[in-house]
This record gives structure tokens, sequence and C-alpha cells, in this order.
């Protein structure tokens, strides 16, 4: 059967013609339903036009009651039209009333039409409408109608994108592409952040749609595909693939894609109906997008971000654009807003005009998040959809404490952030001021507090807040960010770097801790049933000597000359720091044999954080020249609470009698055996909870550097010695009060201390 449609070539060319014409929008539109009823031979043409509100509104028709115009509105879900617009996929129906979702809207006088082809406006994957054409007669409408109808979807899916209907939005509502979004996802990274979205991959916005020479187009299209696929394959081969941040197997799926004839055809086929190769490559993206948005599968939706990606890529090869930031362009407030990035690419971006990142995916140990968080940047992660609902330029806030976002917000939330963002500086500088004051209790108790750290652009903090040293320094996040296993010298230099920006001040390395849910891209890791309980830290540096060797004969050289700490994780056995020990006398003797100069002063460690160590704590004691508590595992192994489920990880309180009384323990036997203790755990860093270390006989702790103010401030105001006389009591069995918590609340408010 033919298609009553006068050539898909020809209505391209009268729909430019409409665009060109310089008239208001709502004639526009008029004109445009108009064009498609005579091409489609239908008796009716409808524009619907999705608004903030979730309704969708008759915004044009040609054969419906003029009437109607902006007073007919259905749901989304409601109706046929609301139905094509929550799939986003057409409808093609010959007998329009005997469909179950049918609803009649008696303002339009549409009872006379039985036939009915709908389909979504959609732009990048987002419903912005609904265009539909109705029949009397019993017809299916043919497949180059569907097509026409879609491409004409395109052109007015630009016109919504390009602000043209705003001015006859209704004032109260406005249009969905301006929707205030709120999101909840995972926070990554403390901190508040307002600004503006920038795209890691700025969507190409394709404005010129129809071709003028569609061969001409053809032949671009024949040209960027072939271009794409070189430089996938380059890629590939190069061998060097983690350089480029990109993963083998998700440039492997890119190849599949770009050598996939289904879908280059799917694009000729586009500009052999008119469009430009660029607006193609869109329109089939647009297609595909929406089949694919519906599906659960997340191995199907991850492909649909690598077609995504690859889509961008081709359009970005046609309009010849770069690849990557644009970093000169940032504007000062700068959300950035990705799928994912790597952690060196953020780097790229430099820490100036960043005020958060957001993205799809991200995982609180992922490398990114890693460096986000040592660079302050507050960050949000696995936020579905975000890349495609965002606009660049788009007022946006970032909540990294609750993890939400908020997208194009309304004034009321933009104040309430401002005003919170206020709040924080100003704390922040009073915790500023208080840098350079002696940290010492009121009872005249002087308490060290140290960082955190881990990788390079963590030393400045170092001075900027005031620490006493580097209480903790996890050497793996090198082996984390790095795309290879760095090599003894790399190691080294990395050491050494450290040391210089220290200054003299104590840094206290930690050995790698590797394994459980620190996993390196480039080191196969084994499936374990109980990875943090599994082969990990020393115990894979015991069974791995090689690899730890290497490891503490890059420190030892690094801190030739010097004061030299280095701690081991994860420790069980006395018998295992034993060992290493060993490894380091080995390397001590390797080095002077060969005539290296050693650190002048040594000192060995050992993490506390297996609970088998509180019974061993005499022996250990003996052996050691320092400890350091690593609450973190300490406790999730004391209660048996994974510290990654967010299930049980705050099931127990950390703050309760029989934790307490272990904390003690330790404190109380390092003191007796006169070796230094710290503690290095996310404990310290918390006012109310590191006031009760104190309390507990700590006087070194060590945490992350946004956390030196806070809880300098709290210890400044604190009377070390009245805490410890009404705090001990309550850790007896025989004492009523056990919601040590309380006390410690109750206490802190009484004393006006400053939490
Ligand atoms: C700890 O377990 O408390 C600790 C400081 O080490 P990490 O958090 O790196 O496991
Ligand atoms: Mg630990």
């Amino acid at each position: 059967m033919r298609s009553n449609l006068a050539g898909p070539r020809l209505l391209l060319r009268r729909l430019r013609e409409v665009m060109a014409e310089p008239i208001k929008a709502q004639e526009r539109l008029d004109k445009i339903v108009v064009l498609i009823a005579a091409n489609v031979v239908a008796e009716v043409c409808s524009v619907y036009i999705l608004r903030a509100d979730g309704v969708l509104e008759l915004y044009a028709t040609e054969g419906l009651k003029r009437e109607a115009v902006h007073q007919a509105s259905l749901r989304v879900g409601q109706g046929l039209v609301g139905l094509i617009a929550a799939e986003a996929r057409p409808l093609n129906l010959p007998n329009a009333r005997a469909h179950p979702a049918f609803a009649y809207l008696p303002e339009t006088g549409e009872e006379a039409y039985n036939s009915f082809l709908g389909v979504p406006i959609l732009r990048a994957g987002r419903t912005l409408g609904v265009l539909v054409v109705q029949n009397q007669s019993h017809r299916t409408y043919l497949e180059d109608e569907v097509e026409a109808l879609q491409t004409t979807a395109m052109v007015i899916a630009e016109m919504v994108a390009a602000g043209e209907l705003e001015a006859i939005a209704q004032k109260d509502t406005g249009l969905d592409l301006s929707r205030p979004i709120h999101a909840t996802g995972v926070a990554l990274a403390e901190g508040v952040g307002l600004g503006h979205v920038v795209l890691h991959e700025p969507r190409v916005v394709v404005t010129n749609l129809i071709a003028e020479d569609s061969e001409a187009e053809r032949q671009r299209l024949d040209g960027a595909i072939n271009r794409l696929r070189l430089s996938i394959d380059d890629l590939l081969a190069s061998g060097d693939i983690a350089a480029t941040g990109e993963h083998r197997e998700v440039l492997e799926a890119y190849r599949m894609f770009a050598y996939d004839r289904g879908w280059t055809r799917k694009i000729e086929e586009a500009i052999r109906n008119g469009l430009t190769a660029e607006a193609a490559v869109e329109k089939v993206q647009s297609d595909m997008r929406a089949r694919m948005l519906r599906q659960t599968d997340p191995y199907l939706r991850e492909r649909l971000h690598d077609l995504d990606d690859l889509a961008h890529r081709l359009i970005r090869e046609l309009m010849g654009r770069e690849h990557g930031p644009q970093t000169s362009e940032l504007p000062q407030d700068a959300i950035i807003v990705a799928r994912n990035m790597g952690a060196a690419e953020l780097l790229d971006y430099g820490r100036d005009r960043i005020r958060g990142l957001v993205l799809e995916e991200g995982g609180p140990t992922s490398h990114v998040t890693i460096v986000g968080r040592a660079l302050g940047i507050p960050m949000v992660g696995q936020l579905d959809d975000i890349v495609s609902l965002a606009d660049a330029g788009d007022a946006i806030i970032i909540d990294g404490e609750a993890g939400e976002v908020h997208l194009r917000p309304a004034q009321d939330v933009e104040h309430a952030y401002a005003e919170k963002v206020r709040f924080r500086a100003r704390r922040q500088a009073q915790y500023r001021r208080l840098r350079n004051k002696p940290s010492v209790t009121k009872d005249g108790i002087e308490i060290s507090l140290q960082m955190n750290a881990g990788l390079l652009v963590d030393l400045p903090h170092l001075a900027e807040a005031g620490a006493a040293g580097v209480g903790l320094f996890r050497t793996e996040l090198q082996f984390m960010v790095a795309s290879a296993f760095p090599r003894m010298r790399e190691q080294q230099a990395q050491y050494e770097q450290v040391l210089a920006a220290a200054e003299g001040k104590p840094v206290t390395f930690r050995s790698l801790d590797i394994g459980g849910d620190k996993v390196l891209p480039y080191l196969r890791s084994i499936q374990e049933e109980n990875p943090a309980m599994g082969w990990r830290a020393l115990r894979l540096g015991l069974d791995r000597p090689g690899l730890l060797r290497t490891q503490l004969r890059a420190l030892l050289k690094a801190g030739a000359g010097r004061d030299l700490k280095v701690m081991f994780p994860m420790v069980a056995e006395v018998a295992e720091f034993m060992r290493a020990k060993d490894l380091v006398e080995r390397e001590l003797k390797h080095l002077r044999r060969h005539g290296h100069a050693v650190p002048e002063n040594l000192r060995l460690g050992v993490m506390i954080e297996v609970p088998s160590l509180l019974f061993q704590l005499e022996e250990l004691l003996h052996q050691v020249d320092f400890v350091s508590v690593g609450s973190n595992d300490l406790f999730q192994f004391f209660c048996a609470a994974d510290r990654g489920n967010t299930r049980v990880a705050d099931r127990f309180d950390t703050m309760s009698r029989g934790f307490l009384r272990a904390l003690k323990k330790i404190v109380d036997a390092a003191n007796v055996a006169h070796v230094p203790v710290t503690l290095c755990g996310e404990l310290a860093g918390r006012p109310l909870e590191a006031m009760a270390l104190i309390g507990l006989g700590f006087r070194d702790l060590s945490m992350s550097p946004a956390a030196l103010g806070p809880v300098k401030a709290m210890l400044r105001s604190l009377d070390a010695g009245r805490l410890s006389a009404r705090l001990l009591p309550r850790l007896d069995p025989g004492h009523p009060e056990t919601d040590i918590r309380d006390f410690l609340k109750r206490y802190a408010a009484e004393m006006d201390i400053a939490l």
C-alpha cells in the first residue's frame, strides 16, 4: 500500500522554510500542524507539550476545536497521548477507541476520529511532548509516515530546547525542560556547593537539522564513521588505555557498536529522509535511548551509556568539536555533572573553580571519590540519568552530606542553601583562626592532632589545617589511582615528596592495605566470600613478600638520613609483625651492604584493628615502637558489622560501654608500657567521639584535615580531668547509667563544650 505522504524530502524542505520564517512561536506551531496534516493527509494534527507539573497541554491543532488550544490537557500516563509520553514510543492504531488507554476529551471534539498515530517529542531521550495525527477512516499509518512525524517531533523538540515556547507557556507552571529536580543519590564527599552545571562531556546541540544535499550528508557520515572507527582501533591498539581514562571493556563495546551495520544503516536511512548527518545520528540515538531506558537489566543499561557516548563522539566528529574538558571556559562556580570520570580527569580541571561533582555512577571507594575528597570537593554519586536531565549552565546545588542534588532549584531552596553555605564558611573561618592556637585542653593537657592523608594533593592541608603531622598515610591510594603497579622508583619518589612537603613534621606511613574493598584495577582480584576478612593488607604482603619488600625498600630509601615511621595494617598475631619486621631488617641489611644511606631513626608500629590483638597487648607492646588504633576496622570486627554495608554499619554505637572499654584497655596498656598510642579511624574526627577518647586517656588523634578545626575547638573548651572523672565510672558494670552517648551529649551541653 502506498502512503499518503508527499515525500519525506519535500516535507522537510517545507519545515525548513517554516522554521526560517520570522514569526512568533504560536504561529510557527500552527503552521507546522497544518503542514503535517496536509502531508500525511490526516484530518487532525496536534501538538501536546509537557509542562513542569507533569501535564501534557494542547499547544496547537489542525482539525480539533481551536478553542481547546492551551485548555485541553492530559496527565502523563492518561489517555493515548499520556501513554506515549510515559513510554516514550509511538502508537499506531487503526481503531483508537478500542485501545484500553483511550480517553475522550470532549472539549476537543475528537469523537469523529478512529485512526491515531502519535510519536513522542524527544530530546536526549527525554520526553518533551507528543505529536499526533488522526483520521476518520480506520487506517494504519505507514513506516515513512511514522518517520516523518518523528522528524517533525525533533524540530519541535529543538523549539522547546531553544526556549521558543516559554513565551506562550502558562506563567505558573512553565515547561518540563525548566522543571526543578530534586534527586537523592549517595553522599561521596562532604560539603555543600551552589553553582552552575558544567557537563563533563558537553552535549553538542544539533541545530542544523534539515539537509540541503543528502548525498553530501551521507559522505560526511562515511568520513566521520571511518575516523571514529580508526580512533577507537588506535586506542585499543596503543596498549595504554588506562592513560586515556577509558577502560578496555568500554572501548571494546564502543568498537562493537561502531562496526555495527544495523546502527549505521538506521542513520543512513534518516539521512535519506532528509536529515543532516548529525541530526540523523541524534534521531537514531534518541529512538534507541527511549527504547532502552525501559530496560531494567543493568548490563543493557550500561551498554546504553556506551552507545550514548559513541553517538556523542560521532556527532562531535561531524561537527568538528574537541573531546574533553574545556577548562578555559569554566564558570567560577562550576559543578561538574558526569556519567563517571577518572581520577586524573578530575585533577585536569584544577581545584579553583569547582564547587562540586555529580556522578551517575561513582562509589564511596572509587578513585575519583578518593581524589575528590582529598581536594575537598563536595560529591554526590549514583544519580540515575542526571546527565540527560541537566543542561549546561543550569543552576544546581549539591549537598555532599545528605547526598542530594537540586537542579534548577526553586528560590526558597536556593536561599536555604545559601544560608547553609554562609554558616559553614563562618565556621571554617573560626577554625582557621584556631590554626595557630595551642592544642591544649582547659586543664592544660596537650593533645596532638594529626591528619590522615594518602595523596600528594593532601599535603598542603598540613599547614592549612595546622596539623602536628601525618598520623596515617594510606600508601595504597597511590596504587589505586595509578594505571599500572607503581615501580619501586615511583614509590620512592612519592614518599620523598611526602616527607619533603611535611617539612620535618612526623609522617606515619602505613604499608599497603589493599584487598577487601580496595581493589587495584591492574591486579586481578580473587573472589572472596568475606573480602574484609580475607586475603588483604599485611596477609597479602607476607604471602607476596616481593611486593612488600619493594615498598619497604622504597620507604627506607626515601627516609634515608631522617626519621621514618612505618606501621602495618590488619595484624592479627604478634608473629605477623615479627615477620614484617624481619623483612624490614633484611631490606636494611641489603641497603647498607650496597652502600645506601638508611633512616637515622626508624620506628615500626602496628595498627590495632583486629580484636585478637586486645588479648596480646602485653607481648605486642613489648615488640613495637608505637601503635595506632584503626577504629574503623576494629569496630567492624568487634561488632561483626560490615562498615561498608549501610544496613548494619550504623546499627551499633561506637560509644557503647563494650567498645569504650576495649579502647580504654589499649590506651592503658600502652601507657603502662610507655609505648606511644594514636587513634586514626574516623572516630577521632568527630568532636563528641574525640571528646570521649580524650576522656579515656588518648592524647594523640589523627583525622581528616577538615575535622581538625572542629576537634580543636572542642578540646580547647574541655576540662579533660573532669570529663574522665565523670566518664570512667560509667564504664563500670555496676553503674546504673548505660547510655554513654547520651551522657556525653548532656555533659558537653552542661559544660558548654564547643561541639
Ligand atoms: C581504620 O581501619 O580505622 C583505618 C584507619 O584504616 P582504613 O580506614 O584505611 O581501613
Ligand atoms: Mg583499617
